[in-house]
C-alpha cells in the first residue's frame, strides 16, 4: 500500500499540528479511503477490522470542519459502551485540541448535572451511550438542530435489536441534512441493508487488508469441562505467561468467579461488568490502559472499541452466543500490526460454534487437549518471575500533545457572566501572548478553566496577576487537575 502522509490532505493546520505531536505519520487504510469522502459530507458505511484507525477516520474531518463559534453541537457520535463513549471522547479531544473543540461525553450511571453544565457550555461534539442522550435531549440539555453529522460507531451493535429503538428515537431529533457515518468491523447483511434506511446515498467502503488481522492472532481451543475450567485457567496462563490479557467471560457472575480465583492466587487482576458502578468501571480502565495490571476479567463491555496497547493474549473463558462478539473480542489483541493469541475454552457440543467461526475468519482455530498443558519448573519460575516484575506503564498517547500545555484555573464563572471571549480577550492581550496561544477553555458556574498552549503557560500566569479580566483582577492559579 502506498503510504500517504497527513499533510496531503486537505486539513486545517491546528489539526495537522495536533496529528503531529500525537505521533501519527501517515494514515490507515481505513484512514485514507473514508476521509476524502467525509470532507466532502458524504455518508459513508466502513467495514474495517479491529486495531485499523477506525476513530481517527471520522474524528480527523469532523474536527477539522466543525465551526469553532457555534454554541450548539455539530456532531454526535453513538456507542454501546460508556468505557468507549470515555475513550472517543480523548481521541476528538486530542484531535481538536489545537483548535479549542469541545467535546462531551454522556453517559449512564453517571450524575446528570456535570454533563448537563458541560452540555449547555458551548460542545462541539458529543459521544454518548443511547439511553443517556434521549434523556439530555428530552431534558433539553441537548440540542440537536444544528447536529451536521452523525456517527454510528460500532453500528452493527447500534442497529442490532438491543439499541435499535432508542437509535431510531434518537435519529427523529436529528436535522434531515446531515452527514451519515456508520463504523464497524463487522456488518451481518441483515443490518447493512437496515442502515440504507437511515443513510442518503451511501458509499460502501470495505478494507480490505492483505495483511488480515486473523493472521497476526494466533487462535487455539480447548475443550474443557465445566468443572476444570479455573485450574485450565491457571495452567494455561502459567504456561502462555502473558503481558497484558482480557479474560472474557458471558456473565458477571462468571467474571466475579474468575476474578476472585485469579485474585486469591496472586495475579495482578482486576474486572470489569455492567453491574459496577460507573467510577469503578472507569478507574478500572484507565488503571488497565496505563499497565497497572496485567489480568483483565471482562463480560463484553470491555469487547467492543475499547482500545489498549499490547494486550498479548484474549481467553474466551466462555465462548461467545454469537459470532460477532467473538470477531470483536479477539479483536482486543494484534491491534495495529501486532500479533496476539486468543484462546477459547468450549464444551463437547460446541464444536459447530468453532467451525463457524473459522468459515467466518477463513482461518483454522487449533484445537487442542487440556493434557498438552504441562507446566514445567521453569514455567512457574518464569511466571513467579513476571509476577514479581513491575509492569512498564503502557505509554499514553497525547504524551507530546501535552507538553507545553498548561491549565489555569480562573476563580469566576458562569455565575459573574464570564464569557470565553472575555478570557480570549484577555489573554491575546498580554504581549507577546495570541489567540494562538489559546487552548480549550471550560467555564462552570463558579470558576473558568483555560489551557496555555506552546510553552506560555507560566508566562501567562504571572501577566494575569496584573491584567484584568472582564473589568477586575481575578484569582488566578495553576489548575490542580492538568
Ligand atoms: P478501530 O476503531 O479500527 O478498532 P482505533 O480507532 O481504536 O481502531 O485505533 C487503533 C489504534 O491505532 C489506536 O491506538 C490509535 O491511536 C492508533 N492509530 C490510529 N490511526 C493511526 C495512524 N494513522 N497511525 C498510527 N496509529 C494510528
Ligand atoms: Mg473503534
Amino acid at each position: 500500500m502506498k503510504e500517504v502522509e497527513f499533510n496531503k490532505l486537505k486539513l486545517k493546520k491546528e489539526i495537522l499540528k495536533a496529528i503531529d505531536l500525537l505521533g501519527y505519520k501517515t494514515l490507515t487504510k481505513v484512514q485514507k479511503e473514508t476521509i476524502p469522502y467525509i470532507l466532502e459530507e458524504k455518508d459513508v458505511v466502513v467495514k474495517s477490522e479491529t486495531g485499523s484507525g477506525k476513530t481517527l477516520a471520522f474524528a480527523i474531518p469532523i474536527c477539522n470542519d466543525v465551526v469553532w463559534d457555534e454554541r450548539s453541537p455539530q456532531a454526535l457520535v453513538i456507542v454501546p459502551t460508556r468505557e468507549l463513549a470515555i475513550q472517543v471522547k480523548k481521541d476528538f479531544f486530542e484531535v481538536g485540541r489545537l483548535r479549542r473543540l469541545k467535546t462531551v461525553d454522556i453517559y449512564g450511571k453517571s450524575p446528570y448535572m456535570k454533563q448537563e453544565t458541560a452540555l449547555k457550555a458551548r460542545a462541539h461534539v458529543v459521544v454518548g451511550t443511547p439511553g443517556r442522550i434521549i434523556d439530555h435531549i428530552e431534558r433539553g440539555n441537548l440540542r440537536t438542530d444544528k447536529i451536521k453529522y452523525l456517527v454510528l460507531d460500532e453500528s452493527d451493535e447500534m442497529l442490532n435489536m438491543g439499541f435499535l429503538d432508542q437509535v431510531e428515537t434518537i435519529i427523529e431529533n436529528l436535522p434531515k441534512n446531515r452527514t451519515n457515518l456508520l463504523f464497524s468491523a463487522t456488518m451481518p447483511e441483515d443490518i447493512e441493508k437496515l442502515s440504507s434506511k437511515y443513510m442518503n446515498n451511501p458509499k460502501y467502503v470495505e478494507i480490505e487488508s492483505n495483511e488480515n488481522a486473523f493472521d497476526r492472532i494466533e487462535q487455539i481451543a480447548y475443550k474443557v469441562e465445566a468443572s476444570n475450567k479455573l485450574d485450565t485457567l491457571k495452567n494455561l496462563t502459567i504456561l502462555e505467561n502473558p503481558d497484558n490479557c482480557i479474560v472474557f467471560c458471558n456473565t458477571r457472575d462468571a467474571v466475579e468467579e474468575v476474578y476472585s480465583y485469579l485474585d486469591e492466587n496472586d495475579y495482578k487482576v482486576d474486572k470489569i461488568h455492567g453491574g459496577m458502578e460507573q467510577d469503578d468501571r472507569t478507574k478500572v480502565m484507565q488503571d488497565f490502559k496505563m499497565g497497572k495490571f496485567r489480568y483483565l476479567v471482562a463480560t463484553d463491555v470491555a469487547a467492543r472499541g475499547i482500545d489498549v496497547e499490547d494486550i498479548t493474549h484474549v481467553i474466551n473463558y466462555d465462548i461467545p452466543r454469537d459470532i460477532e462478539p467473538y470477531i470483536h473480542r479477539i479483536g482486543r489483541t494484534g491491534r495495529k500490526k501486532k500479533t496476539g493469541k486468543a484462546i477459547s475454552f468450549y464444551r463437547n457440543n460446541q464444536g459447530k460454534y468453532l467451525s463457524e467461526v473459522e468459515s467466518y475468519t477463513g482461518r483454522k482455530i487449533i484445537k487442542k487437549d487440556i493434557s498438552e498443558l504441562t507446566i514445567e519448573d521453569e514455567n512457574i519460575k518464569d511466571f513467579e518471575e513476571k509476577m514479581r516484575e513491575k509492569q512498564v506503564g503502557a505509554r499514553l498517547k497525547g504524551k507530546e500533545l501535552n507538553k507545553g500545555i498548561i491549565k489555569l484555573h480562573i476563580n469566576a464563572g458562569k455565575k459573574t457572566k464570564m464569557r470565553a471571549g472575555d478570557i480570549v480577550g484577555a489573554i491575546s492581550n498580554i504581549d507577546g501572548v495570541s489567540a494562538e496561544d489559546i487552548g480549550v477553555i471550560d467555564i462552570i458556574p463558579v470558576s473558568s478553566f483555560v489551557e496555555i498552549l506552546n510553552g506560555k503557560g507560566e508566562y501567562v500566569l504571572k501577566e494575569l496577576q496584573k491584567v484584568k479580566i472582564k473589568g477586575r483582577i481575578r484569582n488566578v492559579t495553576k489548575a490542580t487537575r492538568q
